[in-house]
C-alpha cells in the first residue's frame, strides 16, 4: 500500500464536496442552494422532489370521469376556434385515439391553432369527462416529447425549477461513479433494497410512478437507518462506569418478591429481568418504563430500589405532586416493611425542623430511599451514594430537571416511568437514546373498563346510572374541563358542576371538590377525603390526572369530554378500574368537529394505551404530544416516522445489531456507513 501514496492522483470526487465545485454553480446559485439547505453533493443529490408531474399516456378504458389525465392521439380535423364575451375564445381539436373522435377544448388558448396540423400526433394533457367523452384540455404537447414523467421540487424565488433540475442532473453524472451504498450488503440483501445509485436515479429521473414507489421504500429504509444508527452510536458510546455497578441479583431479591400480596405478571417479570441485567453491567442505565394506567410500575421501581439499598446505595424516587409522594411513601413503606430500607419523604410541604433532622441522616446513608417532589434535586441536598433515581410520570419533568437529579451521584441508573404510553414512533424517534422496557400486561382479575358516550341531552340517565353505583357504596369521579376561555369561567365551569351534584345527590352523598386553585395542603385533605370514603363523589379539574389510587372508584364521568385529547382521556379514564368491580367511564360531549368525533369512537372502542396513542397521534400530529423541551421528533425528508413506523422499526432493529458488535467501526462492509454517519454527526446534536 504505501508504495502507492507516493502516486500523485487528481484528488478524489467526493459526496462530501461543495456544490460550488460543479460547473454552472457560480456565487449566486450557490447561494440559492444554501437556502434550500443544500451545502454538498450529497444534499443535492438528496435533495428529493416534492412531486411528479405524470404526462404519461392513458388508454381511455382505465380513466375515471374527472380525472386529470394525459391522452396521445393524432389531429384528426381542423381545430376550430369560437370567441365569446370580451376577449374570451375556446379551441376545440378532435383527436383520433383508437377509434374514438374525443374533442379537446382549451380555453383562452387560441394561439395554439397556429402550431397544430391534421395527422399530426400530440399529447394533451387535461380533465377527462367520461359522460361525454371530451376533454377540457391544460397542456398540449408533441408526442415525441421525452419528459412525460418528471420531478417537480420546492424551489425558492432565486433558482428556477428548470435550473435546479440541470443541476441536479448535472451532479448525478458527474458523480454517479462514487455513489456508493453505505446501508451494509447484508442488510441490502435482507430487505431487498435498491442500490443507493438506482434510488438516487429513480426519484429524480424515474419513467413513472412505480419506479418512485419502490424507490422511495429504499429512500425511506436509508434515512430512518441513517438516524438510527446515530442513536444507537450515542447509546454505545457512553463511558465505562464501574461505579454504575449494581450487583444484588435476583436471588437475593427473591424473599422479597416471594413475599409480595400478589404474583408478578409475566410483563413484570420480563421488565425486572431486562432492568436487573442492565444494571449489572458497568454503564449507566438510562431507561424508560413505559406501562399503562394500573399496570404496576410501583412495585417494578421497588424491585429496583430494592437491588440497589441491597447493594449499598441510595435510591430517591421522584414525583411530580405532593399527593403522589405521599402516595408512594405510604404504599412503599408497607412493602418495605422488615427491610433494610430506611424511607423519608421530602417535599415543599415538609416543616423546616422535619428537614433540617433528615438531610444529615440523607447525606450519611443512614436513610437509603427518599421519596419526594422537586425537593430532591434542591443544592441543599446532599447525598452520600445515590444509585438510583425513579422518576415517575417522567414527563412531567423537564429535561433540566431530570440531568439535575442525575447528578446528584457519581454514576446514578435512571429508571424513567410514564403512563403515557408513547406509541412507538416516538419512542423509537425522540426516546430513542434511552433504553425501553414495556409493560403490557394488566394484573389479572382486572375488568376492562366499560366507556359510553353520551350527548348533553343524556345527562338524566348518567345521573340514574350513577345513582345505582353510588347505592353500592362505590365512588365517582366527575372531570370538568378547564376551557381556554378566562380562569374566572373555569372556576365558574367546576364550581357550578360541583353545585348541581351537591343539590342533586347532597342528601345521601358528600361532593368534593378538587381544582388547581386550591393550595397544596387544601388538595391534599380533599383527596384524602375521597380515599378514605368521606366523600363520595369528586368533582375536579384534570388535577386529579397523575397517578392517584383509589380502588374504590368505579365511575369516570368526563363532562365535555371532546375538549381532552385522547392520551389525556385515556390517563382520566385509568383512574378507574382498579379494583376488582366493573369499571365505567362515562364520555359527555356533542363534539362538533371530525376529530372530535374520531376521538369519541376511539375511546369507546378500545382502553389499549399503546393504540389510543398512536392513533393520537395520527390524529393530531406529534407536536403537541411532547412537551415543549422535548419536542424532539426530528423532521425526515423522505420517510414519515408515524405512516412509514413498520421501516422505522425495522431500521431500528438493525442498527441495533449493527452495533451490537463490539467491533462494527472495524468491519469493512461499515466502512461507507461510518464516512456518512460522520457527516451527519457534525450537523446534528442530540442531548
Ligand atoms: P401504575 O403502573 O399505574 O403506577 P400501580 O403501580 O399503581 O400502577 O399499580 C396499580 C395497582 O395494581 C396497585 O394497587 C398495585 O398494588 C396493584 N398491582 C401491581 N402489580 C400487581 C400484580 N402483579 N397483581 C395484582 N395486583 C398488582
Ligand atoms: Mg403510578
Amino acid at each position: 500500500m504505501a508504495v502507492f501514496s507516493s502516486i500523485r492522483r487528481k484528488p478524489m470526487k467526493n459526496l462530501n464536496d461543495s456544490v460550488s465545485t460543479l460547473n454552472g454553480v457560480g456565487p449566486k446559485k450557490q447561494e440559492a442552494l444554501f437556502d434550500l439547505d443544500i451545502h454538498t453533493i450529497f444534499d443535492l443529490l438528496t435533495y428529493f422532489p416534492f412531486r411528479y408531474e405524470d404526462f404519461v399516456p392513458k388508454e381511455i378504458q382505465e380513466i375515471v370521469d374527472q380525472q386529470t389525465v394525459t391522452l396521445k392521439g393524432e389531429i384528426a380535423a381542423e381545430p376550430t376556434i369560437s370567441f365569446y364575451g370580451r376577449r374570451k375564445s375556446r379551441l376545440t381539436v378532435r383527436l383520433l385515439i383508437d377509434h374514438d373522435v374525443i374533442p379537446v377544448t382549451f380555453f383562452n388558448q387560441a394561439w395554439l391553432k397556429k402550431q397544430l396540423q391534421i395527422g399530426q400526433k400530440v399529447l394533451v394533457h387535461g380533465k377527462f369527462n367520461a359522460v361525454s367523452k371530451s376533454m377540457t384540455g391544460i397542456k398540449l404537447m408533441k408526442s415525441n416529447s421525452k419528459n412525460n414523467f418528471s420531478a417537480i421540487y420546492s424551489v425558492n424565488n432565486k433558482i428556477t425549477q428548470k435550473a435546479l433540475q440541470q443541476i441536479i442532473q448535472q451532479a448525478f453524472t458527474e458523480y454517479y461513479d462514487v455513489i456508493d451504498d453505505f446501508v451494509p450488503k447484508w442488510i441490502i440483501d435482507k430487505f431487498r433494497l435498491e442500490s443507493f445509485k438506482k434510488v438516487i436515479h429513480d426519484l429524480h429521473f424515474p419513467k413513472n410512478h412505480d419506479d418512485v414507489k419502490a424507490a422511495l421504500r429504499t429512500a425511506k429504509f436509508n434515512e430512518f437507518f441513517l438516524f438510527q444508527m446515530q442513536l444507537q452510536t450515542i447509546k454505545t458510546n457512553h463511558q465505562k462506569n464501574e461505579d454504575a455497578r449494581i450487583m444484588a441479583d435476583k436471588l437475593t431479591l427473591m424473599p422479597f418478591i416471594e413475599k409480595l400480596p400478589y404474583h408478578l405478571t409475566g410483563a413484570q417479570d420480563c421488565v425486572v429481568n431486562e432492568i436487573l441485567a442492565d444494571l449489572h453491567r458497568p454503564y449507566v442505565m438510562n431507561r424508560l418504563l413505559q406501562g399503562d394506567v394500573g399496570s404496576g410500575k410501583t412495585v417494578v421501581a421497588a424491585i429496583t430500589i430494592l437491588s440497589t439499598i441491597l447493594s449499598g446505595k441510595q435510591a430517591v424516587m421522584l414525583a411530580p405532586t405532593e399527593i403522589l409522594a405521599e402516595q408512594h411513601a405510604n404504599g412503599l413503606a408497607k412493602l418495605f416493611a422488615g427491610t433494610d430500607v430506611n424511607i423519608a419523604l421530602l417535599t415543599g410541604a415538609t416543616p423546616a425542623s422535619a428537614r433540617k433532622q433528615m438531610l444529615p441522616r440523607i447525606k450519611n446513608g443512614e436513610i437509603n430511599l427518599i421519596i419526594g417532589t422537586h425537593a430532591l434535586f434542591q443544592d441543599k441536598v446532599k447525598y452520600n451514594d445515590l444509585g438510583l433515581a425513579v422518576i415517575d410520570e417522567q414527563h412531567r419533568f423537564g429535561v433540566n430537571q431530570r440531568r439535575k437529579m442525575r447528578e446528584k451521584g457519581k454514576a446514578t441508573n435512571v429508571l424513567s416511568m410514564t403512563a403515557t404510553p408513547i406509541p412507538r414512533t416516538l419512542s423509537i424517534t425522540a426516546y430513542g437514546e434511552m433504553d425501553v422496557s414495556v409493560i403490557d400486561e394488566l394484573p389479572g382479575g382486572r375488568k376492562p373498563i366499560k366507556t359510553t358516550w353520551i350527548k348533553n341531552s343524556q345527562i338524566k340517565t348518567m345521573l340514574n346510572f350513577l345513582q345505582k353505583h353510588l347505592k353500592n357504596n362505590e365512588q365517582a369521579y366527575v372531570i370538568v374541563p378547564l376551557i381556554e376561555e378566562s380562569e374566572v369561567m373555569d372556576m365558574r365551569n367546576v364550581t357550578e358542576t360541583f353545585e348541581k351534584f351537591q343539590q342533586y345527590f347532597g342528601n345521601k352523598y358528600k361532593v368534593g371538590l378538587l381544582h388547581g386553585k386550591l393550595n397544596e395542603n387544601e388538595k391534599n385533605t380533599v383527596m384524602q377525603d375521597f380515599k378514605d370514603n368521606k366523600t363520595q363523589i369528586l368533582v375536579s379539574t384534570t388535577v386529579v390526572e397523575v397517578g392517584v389510587d383509589v380502588s374504590n372508584a368505579s365511575v369516570m364521568v368526563i363532562f365535555d369530554a371532546d375538549h381532552f385529547g385522547l392520551a389525556q382521556l385515556h390517563q382520566l379514564r385509568g383512574r378507574v378500574g382498579r379494583g376488582s368491580q366493573q369499571s365505567y367511564c362515562v364520555l359527555i360531549a356533542d363534539p362538533k368537529t371530525e376529530i372530535g368525533i374520531k376521538r369519541m369512537n376511539v375511546m369507546s372502542s378500545s382502553t389499549d394505551g399503546f393504540f389510543i396513542s398512536q392513533k393520537d397521534l395520527e390524529l393530531r400530529g406529534p407536536g403537541d404530544l411532547l412537551g415543549k423541551q422535548q419536542s424532539g421528533l426530528p423532521s425526515f425528508q423522505v420517510g414519515d416516522p408515524i405512516a412509514d413506523l413498520n421501516i422505522l422499526s425495522a431500521a431500528q432493529d438493525v442498527a441495533k445489531q449493527v452495533t451490537d458488535n463490539e467491533n462494527w467501526k472495524d468491519l469493512d462492509e461499515n466502512q461507507e456507513l461510518l464516512k456518512n454517519l460522520t457527516t451527519l454527526n457534525e450537523n446534528t446534536s442530540f442531548d
